[in-house]
């Protein structure tokens, strides 16, 4: 489960981290209210990507009217594919120096590492390709956590000023601890900011926990209902689909996680990007091929549906059938093909001959085809 930046601040709080002052808002009029009793501020969208400031999501304002336009203007909008609903405004601040912090889990040590870089405030993905050196880790030990002296090793490495060390240590070893209490996946300060007045401040949060321990969570449950508003999402949950959202605009069906990874694979590797990932599951029947095609192609941004089936106890020709049944009772105005290899897939391939759908023996050709189809609708 994705927090939002408000909801991840709250945790932030809690565990004794520095934010900016600042209110969640859900329409213009709370914006400009929050702005009169904040004074200057900037007014955040709130959605589950990174990159709002470039995309205009974050709005400096220095007046309550100001930030009632820069909310207006960005409420309603989407932002990678995420409708925004809210939005938060903080006070604005004067910046002297921008740093990365984050907590996640290594796969290789089996263990939270901590990772740091003087380089913040940008992607850290780009850090990571044009200046590798930039970023340091330190892998914590969860029988201890982080000793104090790894953490000022961590920041002398990565060149954090001296004179922020201190409250560096102190808000590094509060985030581990929220990292940990909370079951998190990823906890992540970009931009761990040090003002002009040499006050540090966690200025934006990214917070993952894992939901299989969401159960352990309830403190959390009220944040889960809120980060469940992609109603295509929710609509999923409700009817038992594995669907996860993706920001492209190819729609990806298969019979298993393991295929529907290798789809997606495939897709991205020729150039495509996925706009879901859709699992039939095994021995799917018609029924439940029409359930997730109805649920891929509620999502507006889906260009063309790329399915693709190893027949094994799945049988080819079951989901022709239930292809061919949804598309007729849905509409459907977008491109798909259909990839079929296994039991009765010649007879699957066989039934959809003729039809608008796209039959396909090879997953490479069918991921080039819908990629072509998709760019032509
Ligand atoms: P992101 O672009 O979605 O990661 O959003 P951030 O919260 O990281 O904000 C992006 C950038 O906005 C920061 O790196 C700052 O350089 C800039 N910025 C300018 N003034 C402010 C301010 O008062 N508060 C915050 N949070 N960011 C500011
Ligand atoms: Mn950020």
């Amino acid at each position: 489960m994705k927090l939002y930046e408000f909801q991840a601040k709250e945790l932030f709080a809690q565990g004794g981290i520095p934010i900016p002052r600042g209110r969640m808002v859900t329409d213009p009029d709370g914006a400009a209210q929050a702005a009169a009793a904040l004074g200057r501020c900037v007014v955040k969208a709130q959605a589950h990507a990174g990159g709002r400031g470039k995309a205009g999501f974050i709005k400096l304002a220095s007046s309550p009217d100001e930030a009632k336009q820069y909310a207006a203007g960005m409420l309603g909008q989407t932002f990678k594919g995420f409708l925004i609903n809210r939005l938060l405004v903080e006070e604005a601040v004067d910046i002297a120096a921008e740093y990365y912090l984050a907590i996640t889990i290594d796969r290789a040590s089996k263990s939270p590492i901590m990772i740091c870089s003087a380089k913040g405030g940008v992607d850290i993905e780009e850090v990571a390709e044009s200046d590798p050196e930039a970023i340091v880790s330190q892998v914590v030990d969860v029988a201890y956590g982080p000793w104090d002296f790894q953490l000022r090793d961590l920041a002398e490495r990565a060149g954090i000023d001296p004179k922020a060390g201190r409250q560096f240590v102190d808000i590094a070893r509060k985030l581990y601890h929220v990292f940990v209490r909370s079951d998190a996946s990823l906890a992540e300060i970009n931009p761990l900011m040090v003002l002009k007045d040499g006050k540090v401040i966690a200025a934006d949060a990214k917070f993952d926990v894992d939901d299989n321990a969401l159960f352990r969570h309830e403190e959390l449950l009220g944040f889960k209902e809120e980060a469940e508003e992609d109603p295509i999402e929710a609509e999923a949950h409700r009817q038992g689909v594995t669907y996860v959202r993706l920001p492209g605009d190819i729609g990806i069906m298969g019979n298993g996680a393991g295929i529907v990874m290798g789809t997606l694979d495939l897709v991205t590797r020729e150039g495509g990007a996925p706009a879901n990932f859709c699992d039939i599951g095994g021995g799917a029947s018609e029924e439940t091929v029409r359930r997730c095609l109805s649920i891929v192609l509620m999502n507006p941004n889906v260009k063309g549906v790329l399915i693709n089936v190893f027949g094994g106890i799945t049988r080819g020709d079951a989901v022709a059938g239930g292809v061919l049944a949804a598309v007729k009772s849905l509409d459907v105005k977008v491109p798909i093909v259909v990839r079929m290899a296994g039991t009765r897939a010649e007879e699957g391939l066989k039934l959809l001959e003729g039809s608008q759908l796209v039959p396909e023996a090879n997953p490479v050709e069918a991921a080039r085809k819908i990629i072509a189809l998709a760019k032509g609708a």
